[in-house]
């Protein structure tokens, strides 16, 4: 154990830990600073999928995507896909800053105790399940980052990782260079299988992932978990992709066309 802190010293004074965004030397994965810039959710939002919505209506009020149902009982996110949440998920995503699933998870878990408290039964779920890779993607990548995030939640809300559920069995082309709502529904339909499905009986879920666009993946994970005997599939990620109303409010996104854009062509 006394060796063990002492390596830990050591790799520290080499290696300060550090924002794993801007690089300030500081303890937080991810500084104050930065997160000045992060455009978190609140209310009021769509009921359903958890967009935000221009103004409050009364209870039960549907954005325009949502008006015809869903499959999924409900999505909600920390916050919207720009700035710096949107550099952090692709930080974490494609450099391997593993770090910021602490961050992440921290932030998922205060959107599964908010959504709790506001009515959905989110915290009677029998168990978070990540939106899996396909395992050559994971192998290239090294870690599943849905996963991790799961494993950071589940202390947090007291539920378990159920991780072996769902399985990808086809490695889809990646849903960011795919245009459309019709064609990314097309690109993952028959992608994902369930396994175990007597312990899916009965039971809801929260399925876990990074990114909601226009909820494709996540409601082809839905559609196999219905079908294997879940009754209830709420979903969480980190962030949504801005409705179309708030990107008229140009001031909200300056920023936007930085470096780590939108369409990075992976997954
Ligand atoms: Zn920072
Ligand atoms: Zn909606």
């Amino acid at each position: 154990m006394h060796s063990r802190g002492l390596i830990d010293e050591l790799l520290e004074l080499l290696f300060p830990p550090r924002c794993q965004l801007c690089q300030q030397p500081g303890n937080d994965p991810l500084c104050e600073t930065c997160l000045e810039d992060a455009l978190f959710i609140g209310d009021p939002i769509c009921d359903l999928c958890g967009a935000p919505m221009p103004e409050q209506r009364p209870a039960g009020q549907l954005c325009e995507e949502c008006r015809d149902g869903r499959i999924l009982s409900a999505a909600r996110a920390v916050g919207l896909h720009e700035l710096t949440l949107r550099k952090a998920v692709h930080h974490y995503k494609y450099q391997g800053r593993t770090r910021l699933a602490e961050p992440f998870g921290a932030m998922l878990a205060r959107v599964i105790h908010r959504a709790t408290e506001r009515g959905l039964p989110m915290d009677r779920c029998a168990a978070l399940v990540p939106v899996p890779l396909h395992p050559r993607r994971r192998a290239w990548r090294g870690f599943d980052q849905a996963e991790l995030l799961c494993r950071h939640i589940s202390p947090l809300i007291d539920l378990p990782v159920a991780g072996d559920v769902l399985r990808r069995v086809r490695d889809t082309t990646p849903q960011t260079s795919v245009q459309g709502a019709h064609e990314r529904r097309e690109n993952v339909r028959g992608a994902f299988e369930a396994s175990g499905a007597k312990c899916l009986r009965g039971r809801a879920l929260i399925l876990v992932d990074d990114v909601f666009t226009t909820g494709a993946t996540i409601e082809e994970c839905v559609s196999v978990l219905r079908n294997a005997g879940a009754v209830a599939v709420y979903a969480v990620t980190i962030t949504r992709t801005t409705p179309h109303w708030m990107l008229a409010r140009n001031e909200l996104l300056e920023g936007r066309d930085d470096a780590s854009g939108h369409g990075t062509g992976q997954a």
